[in-house]
């Protein structure tokens, strides 16, 4: 099966298991930009993804050789001929350390916060917000992340498996699901503390909760932040008003900024004070 398949099938999944169990039932399934991003789902997750794909195995395919010549593979040897688990396990492992860096840059880093600001003006949270961002992370991503994943140079199949693994753990995150993993919470990430990684206020820190598929880096890098008893009261980041609504428009952005729109967002991370809490 390629990967569009299942996308395919863990989307419809996430339909099913949204209509079993919401965490927020008023919301329903035809939310607000809800077109927008079934938009974002067929170009994130089949078109940009096969292009920027293809883009980064040449690059990879390139400049392998040439690593390999200059003995800066180490990781190479421990990783060939290894059994299919302890593959997923490490670049499972490696990629969500790698993601979750790449993560803080997002935030941390004005001119790539930009583009960033597309995945957090989602009004609302359910699965499909999971594919929602500017084509651009696309190419942040790939570039810092795939390539040192290939340079690792063990198989595809285990590779391929953490990525369909991921794209579920995301939708997942983001799902409108009431579900809670116990424990589990300090090792992986779940909706409800995804839910204040997307939170507008300020509480904890403007930028908290980082993580991809594994929440233990925000735990270790004390950048967790999840109040138990609640959920945040609104969802978004105090600028939002910039963002343009559909989805044309986003992938443009910040060429196609609203003007007159006061700039507030001030880059969350930046100066942010970390609140009660934190890192608890
Ligand atoms: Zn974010
Ligand atoms: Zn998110």
């Amino acid at each position: 099966m390629q990967y569009w398949h299942w996308l395919a099938v863990v989307s419809l999944a996430f339909v099913l298991l949204e209509r079993l169990r919401p965490a927020r039932a008023a919301q329903g399934t035809f939310r607000p930009e809800v077109a927008n991003d079934l938009a974002y789902l067929v170009f994130n997750g089949h078109v940009w993804a096969v292009l920027t794909a293809g883009l980064v195995g040449w690059f990879a395919a390139r400049t392998d050789g040439a690593l390999d010549a200059a003995a800066l593979l180490p990781a190479r040897a421990a990783l060939a001929d290894r059994p299919f688990w302890l593959q997923f396990v490490v670049y499972l492992v490696v990629s969500d350390l790698l993601q979750w860096c790449v993560h803080v840059l997002l935030h941390r880093v004005p001119f790539l916060w930009t583009f960033h600001k597309v995945h957090h003006a989602a009004p609302v949270l359910d699965w499909m917000a999971n594919f929602r961002f500017h084509w651009m992370e696309l190419v942040v991503y790939r570039s810092l992340l795939y390539v040192p994943l290939l340079w690792l140079g063990g198989d595809p199949a285990p590779l391929f498996a953490v990525a369909v693994f991921a794209t579920a753990w995301g939708h997942f995150n983001h799902a409108n699901l009431d579900v809670g993993i116990g424990p589990l919470g300090y090792v992986f990430n779940s909706p409800r503390m995804h839910l204040w990684h997307h939170d507008a206020s300020n509480e904890g820190g403007t930028a908290k909760n980082f993580g991809i598929v594994l929440s233990v880096w925000d735990w270790l890098f004390r950048t967790a932040y999840w109040p138990r008893d609640r959920a945040p009261a609104r969802i978004g980041y105090p600028g939002d008003r910039d963002m343009p609504r559909d989805w044309l428009r986003q992938e443009l952005f910040p060429l196609t900024r609203r003007r007159g729109v006061p700039e507030e967002d001030g880059a969350p991370g930046l100066a942010a004070p970390r609140g009660p809490g934190g890192a608890a």
